[in-house]
């Protein structure tokens, strides 16, 4: 396969914009209109805020490297990891005429970054193990297939994709095999980020606002090959991602036993939710979990989710997908949240 007859012309000729931290980040700084007096934020860790951050991503992309033991090359920042769906579709699907592949029910923004961008969206429905299958998936990819996004573990079905299944799929298409690992740090299996930065057609994207608990700062990233992670930082905005968020994401890593602890102790709940949701007659499947959530289904999907919400307690109403049919989505919160959660759904499924 030629990765290159994958991109966009458009994208492969572009003369990126080169914006004054690319070229300088140091001396008497009177390049960029920025204000040199200083910044109106109190900032106590000097952080230079008056300044345009890297464009590089040089200390995040280090200290992910260090972490995740890929080298800096393979690595690309996005402003959560929901930037990157889109740079990836920007990248590799001319509107009218290109499409991806996607497995539903899985995660709205892959359709909704296509619909943006006047792609065509061709869904192959995970089986009734929400698992995907190989052999359909080939026959759905045409020439004009340029992505396909395969969500494990897959938001929200909660369960992950078959590896072997993935890797087969990725040897066998010509297009650009997308392994959204949102839920990753809360499986048991490790995702795919070794193989992202050796195969040319393979993309791991990941985000810190899940196990790492920074939604609120809005990073993700992706493991690719040098060539596509190159593409990303040409198509992206020069200064996408912020001083503030690289400063919390580069703390956050050296934080990592955090992470740690807030992952066992979400499996550990999760694994308890799960059990007392069992024992309910009235809840007709739990899917199983490799996630931080869990979807169950029941008969009457909105009157639960009515009924919770009304006594302040929000959970996702997943009923309207496609295959779908009664699943209610609860993430896996703090254990007086989940207490709550469990006594109100026992007194509407009694
Ligand atoms: N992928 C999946 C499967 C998700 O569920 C989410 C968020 N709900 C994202 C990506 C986006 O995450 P973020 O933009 O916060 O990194």
């Amino acid at each position: 396969m030629n990765i290159k007859e994958l991109v966009r012309k458009n994208i492969l000729s572009l003369k990126p914009y080169v914006a004054a931290r690319h070229s300088h980040t140091s001396g008497i700084l009177l390049d960029a209109n920025e204000n040199s007096l200083g910044s109106t934020y109190e900032d106590s860790h000097n952080l230079k805020l008056n300044r345009y951050p890297d464009p590089y991503q040089k200390e995040l992309r280090v200290a992910l490297s260090e972490l995740i033991s890929i080298p800096t090359e393979n690595l690309f920042f996005g402003v959560g990891s929901d930037e990157i769906i889109d740079l990836l579709i920007r990248i590799f699907c001319e509107p009218e005429k290109d499409s991806i592949i996607i497995c539903e029910p899985t995660y709205g923004m892959y359709r909704v970054c296509a619909d943006i961008n006047n792609i065509q969206v061709i869904n192959v429905p995970l089986n009734n193990e929400f698992n995907i299958e190989k052999d359909e998936l080939l026959a759905a990819v045409n020439e004009n297939s340029k992505l396909m996004f395969l969500c494990s573990p897959n938001n929200p079905t909660a369960n992950m994709l078959s590896r072997e299944k993935i890797l087969s799929v990725a040897s066998s298409v010509n297009c650009v095999i997308v392994v959204d690992e949102a839920y990753i740090d809360f499986a048991d299996e490790s995702g795919f980020h070794q193989e992202a930065a050796e195969l040319d057609n393979l993309v791991v994207i990941r985000t810190f606002s899940k196990a790492w608990g920074l939604a609120g700062v809005r990073c993700g990233y992706s493991v690719a090959s040098k060539f596509i992670t190159e593409l990303l930082f040409r198509v992206k905005a020069p200064y996408n991602m912020n001083t503030l968020t690289s400063n919390a994401v580069v703390n956050a890593i050296k934080n990592k036993s955090q992470r740690d602890y807030f992952v066992k102790l979400i499996k550990k709940e999760k694994d308890r939710v799960a059990d007392i949701l069992k024992s309910n007659q009235k809840i007709l499947s739990i899917a199983k979990s490799d996630s931080n959530f869990i979807s169950f289904k029941v008969n009457q999907p909105k009157e639960v989710f009515t009924y919770l919400e009304k006594n302040g307690i929000v959970i996702r109403d997943r009923s309207n997908q496609l295959n779908f049919s009664g699943y209610l989505r609860v993430t896996i919160g703090t254990k007086e949240e989940n207490d709550l959660f469990l006594l109100k759904l026992s007194e509407i499924l009694k």
